[in-house]
């Protein structure tokens, strides 16, 4: 999949739902990550990791598996 350029993602590589936690790699998106599902509302977009490290978010299963809060990815 590819980084979407419009708003909220304004072609930012990563996608937090700020309800789950849960961070998504969009240059290594699947199908199962399901971004589009996410409500706007808690789309919240980083271009580096360190930021949603310290919001306590965690890697996706499925395109971010080695990431965890607090720890390097
Ligand atoms: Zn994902």
């Amino acid at each position: 999949m590819a980084r979407r350029l419009n708003a909220p993602y304004f072609g930012k590589r990563y996608i937090g739902d700020s309800e789950t936690k849960i961070l998504h790699d969009v240059d290594k998106e699947t199908p199962s990550c399901r971004i589009d599902t996410i409500p706007r509302a808690r789309i919240q977009m980083f271009e580096w990791l360190s930021i949603p490290s310290e919001m306590n978010y965690s890697g996706c299963q499925f395109c971010m598996p080695g990431f965890k809060a607090g720890g390097k990815s």
